[in-house]
């Protein structure tokens, strides 16, 4: 820890991920003075962190980018249909270096506190390396996915192994030749870095607690011309992003699955399985999430691909998932299922025999002990709140944020927060966030909240916040839309009950990005609907 030290600036921001880079960059262009915060000693957020073997995008490379910038667009070239973490994270960095952003940044360096005070209408960030900044706006970048989860497992401290978490994995390659592994967590991160781990490791052990839909990737090479072509196409191809509800190109579809044949909607899943991709059967009929009846008739067709690809039916059977498919985050994979024909792979289903404890050379079971050299926890994150939770913020009167958030996260239009004025939130609850495509969330969030502030400074407002009506009203709808479907109910990060004692509660706008999108212009266009701003003073922080 360095001495304390003190600055002011016009805006501080937390997180140099997609988020925080593009701020940074409207930012300046405004001519405000920002100062951002990064834990990590690199840029790129979640491609900085996930650095686990297989991780890669599971949203079309040329999708999952920005669009601010014509030049950019032209000069970057994807490699791949469904970028690795190294390229996407190669992007990042070159974004940050071509539009000068890295001087605007100090990393190495952890938001621990944020308050506001209510005289001077600021707020004051204290840092781990003991530094205060203050400034008239803070704006939380922090990300979705960014604090782990690890399971609290007794003895992990006497394991004489290594143990790794996919969400912070050493930027050194770690190499498990010769090794015997266990990989705790069949989710997106583990149904990706299994693969590639059984290829290396001389014996690998999946424990399973519940089995996850994953769509094939159909991962390639983008050829030159194909290139060439989305640069001609980019344009259209981004309004259609940001006009749909998952933030992607895809049409939308037109019948429901009650509503056709058996060998039509055979068909419309045959056509979706042989493309490939997260929506590879959620995208086919119009009733997959509002319907458990359409739904199970694509759940039926992916166990019956499950079984198709796996030789053992005892292990496609474990494999096999029973939930509302979608309803936990569908993963997409190259060989997963696959990898369970391979000699050197077990899978064992840790819901029937729990893991008991962790000993100093493996995994104690209710019944039996795995003898492992390294232990993988792919067990996920603290998901939407937990970044946030993790800073001690105060609003109005001292109020911290978890109090606020008591019985469950609440925002208006998960950009603010009634109680926090000056402070937004990017890709936040009650937005579309996770169930998005989030460069495209974040892009549209990102110039919400600076053409807000604009409208701010050309308008002589120090302070905005949205009023409890509205934020009631806002949550009402939110929570009233997602009881509509099938999404409440599953076991999921999506709902906060992957965590121990967590309150089930769903915070994610389900219309999608095209209505709320709508929604956000519509209020900016109500003269910001729904936000108070208080024109006690025009006065920026900075010199
Ligand atoms: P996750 O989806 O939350 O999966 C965590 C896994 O760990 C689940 O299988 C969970 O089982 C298991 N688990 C947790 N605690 C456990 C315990 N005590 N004992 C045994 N098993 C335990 O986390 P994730 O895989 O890191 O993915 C999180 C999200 O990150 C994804 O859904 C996706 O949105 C994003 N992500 C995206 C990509 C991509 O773009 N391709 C890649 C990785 C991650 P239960 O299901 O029983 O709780």
């Amino acid at each position: 820890m360095t001495s304390a030290s003190s600055g002011t600036t016009d805006v501080v921001v937390v997180g140099a991920g997609f988020s925080g880079l593009y701020l940074l960059h409207r930012l300046r262009q405004m001519g405000l003075h920002a100062r951002l915060l990064e834990k990590g000693s690199g840029v790129g957020g979640t491609w900085y962190w996930n650095r686990y073997p297989g991780a890669r995008c599971d949203i079309e490379s040329f999708d999952y980018c920005y669009s601010f910038s014509d030049e950019l667009v032209r000069e970057w070239v994807w490699s791949e249909r469904y970028a690795t973490q190294p390229e996407i994270l190669r992007y990042l960095e070159h974004v940050a270096d071509r539009f000068d952003l890295n001087r605007l940044i100090t990393f190495d360096t952890t938001a621990e506190a944020a308050s506001f005070d209510q005289n001077a209408g600021t707020w004051t960030v204290t840092t781990d390396t003991g530094e205060q900044i203050t400034a008239r706006y803070l704006v939380l970048a922090t990300g979705n996915l960014s604090l782990t989860n690890r399971p609290d497992f007794d003895g992990l401290d006497s394991f004489t192994g290594q143990w790794f978490h996919t969400g912070t994995w050493p930027h050194e390659p770690v190499d498990f030749t010769g090794q015997s592994v266990a990989v705790i967590g069949t989710g997106s991160s583990g149904i990706q870095s299994i693969p590639k781990i059984a290829q290396q490791a001389e014996h690998l052990y999946v424990l399973q607690r519940t089995p996850n839909y994953s769509m094939p990737a159909r991962n390639r090479a983008v050829t030159a011309e194909e290139m060439s072509s989305i640069v001609v196409n980019f344009p259209s191809r981004r309004r259609a992003c940001e006009n749909s509800d998952a933030g992607t190109p895809l049409p939308p579809a037109t019948q429901r699955a009650v509503e056709v044949t058996a060998e039509q909607r055979r068909a419309k899943y045959d056509e979706g399985w042989e493309r490939g991709g997260i929506s590879a059967l959620s995208g086919a009929f119009t009733d997959m999430f509002g319907d458990e009846v359409a739904n199970g008739y694509a759940q039926d067709y992916a166990r019956e691909q499950i079984r198709s690809l796996v030789t053992d039916p005892q292990i496609a059977d474990m494999l096999s998932p029973s939930h509302d498919i979608g309803t936990k985050r569908t993963c997409t994979d190259i060989d997963y299922y696959q990898t369970y024909n391979r000699d050197n792979v077990d899978l064992i289903n840790v819901r029937a025999n729990p893991i008991s404890h962790i000993t100093p050379t493996g995994i104690a079971l209710h019944d039996g002990v795995i003898e492992v050299d390294s232990i993988v926890f792919a067990t996920g994150f603290d998901a939407i709140t937990g970044a946030l939770a993790d800073i001690d913020i105060r609003g109005r009167a001292d109020v911290p944020l978890s109090a606020a958030w008591a019985n469950g996260a609440r925002a208006y239009l998960g950009l603010q927060v009634v109680g926090f004025p000056n402070m937004f939130l990017i890709t936040g609850p009650t937005s579309p966030s996770v169930l998005s495509n989030m460069a495209i969330s974040i892009e549209q969030h990102v110039d919400w909240v600076v053409d807000c502030l604009a409208y701010m400074r050309d308008n002589g407002h120090a302070t905005i916040e949205p009023t409890n009506t509205a934020q009631d009203e806002w949550m009402r709808h939110v929570t009233e839309l997602a009881n509509a479907t099938l999404y409440p109910r599953a076991h999921s990060w999506y709902v906060g009950t992957n965590m121990d004692g967590r309150e089930r509660a769903f915070t994610i706008y389900i219309a999608g990005c095209g209505p709320y999108r709508e929604e956000c212009d519509q209020v900016v266009a109500d003269g910001y609907r729904g936000f108070e701003f208080d024109a006690t003073s025009t006065e920026g922080t900075s010199a």
